[in-house]
């Protein structure tokens, strides 16, 4: 067969046979937003929760990374959030996406909510809320080989479903500076936990570095799975764990490039300037 004709039947087959559709899911709380417990900030989303104003604060970079992913032929966006119905939906209609002009609630193809949460039934009532409720991604998609799920937290998530999760890692409270974070905590105040405060700033850093992350992440998964025409779920695996098998964390130098290479593609793709201080970017320290 003449070359020029077998090459687009071979990128056509591939495509039907691999990419036909990918499912984004996404947590809420600590991965897309974050609730302010302390002061007030610019550009904070107010939401009316059964009579209570609960302000929320944009994850850094999490406007371009949903833009850029929703863009994608190939990938469907979702949510799945220990969030109210209500909540969610008010929160995710607050949220637009830059180039479509449309919410994160109308560009979803699902949004799943506490109602959907699946109870353990060998928790007690004492339990942390985590780990009395799980997330069962077959309320997504029967087929998990097409579906990475992205979250803060492992708890929700049981059993092989385990393996589909890319773990953002442990959230802190949104403070516009490591000093300020390190301010309140250092007030001392009975109702403060020291799991809500970022230990190191590499750590703070880190923390608001964590979209950029699974942004670069995923498409070396896309890469490795076109390339080894393995499964969506197989890349995330070999991508993410180590030889063990062990998730590998933000802390390595190879993350702080991947984070940078992430951000250099974000910033030329929605003509940012790298010094601008903008309501997703105002975190990050270039
Ligand atoms: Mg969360």
């Amino acid at each position: 067969m003449n070359k020029y004709i077998y090459r687009p039947i071979l990128l056509l087959l591939i495509s039907l046979n691999s990419f036909s559709q990918i499912d984004l899911v996404f947590d809420i709380d600590y991965t897309i937003v974050s609730e302010i417990k302390f002061g007030s900030q610019s550009n904070m989303i107010p939401i009316n929760e059964e009579g209570k104003v609960v302000n929320y604060i944009l994850t850094p970079w999490a406007l371009e990374v949903l833009d850029s992913l929703y863009e994608m032929d190939e990938v469907r966006i979702s949510f799945f959030s220990g969030g109210s119905r209500d909540r969610n939906e008010k929160l995710l209609k607050e949220i637009i996406l830059p180039t479509s002009n449309r919410s994160l609630w109308e560009v979803s193809h699902k949004v799943l909510s506490r109602e959907d949460l699946t109870p353990i039934t060998k928790s007690t009532a004492s339990s942390k809320w985590s780990d009395r409720y799980t997330k069962d991604l077959h309320k997504i998609n029967e087929d998990l080989s097409w579906l990475i799920v992205i979250d803060d937290n492992l708890n929700f998530y049981q059993g092989n479903q385990l393996e589909n999760v890319f773990w953002l890692e442990e959230g802190y409270l949104p403070f516009p500076s490591f000093k300020a974070s390190k301010n309140i905590q250092n007030q001392n105040r009975a109702n403060l936990k020291n799991e809500w405060f970022a230990p190191s700033l590499h750590q703070f850093e880190a923390e608001k570095s964590k979209l950029l992350r699974f942004h670069d992440r995923f498409s070396q998964i896309l890469d490795h799975a076109k390339e080894k025409m393995t499964s969506l779920k197989e890349s995330l695996l070999s991508i993410t764990r180590d030889q063990n098998g062990q998730r590998i964390t933000r802390v390595s130098l190879e993350e702080v490039r991947s984070v940078q290479n992430a951000k250099k593609y974000l910033i030329n793709k929605y003509e940012i300037s790298p010094h601008y201080l903008g309501p997703c970017q105002k975190f990050l320290s270039d």
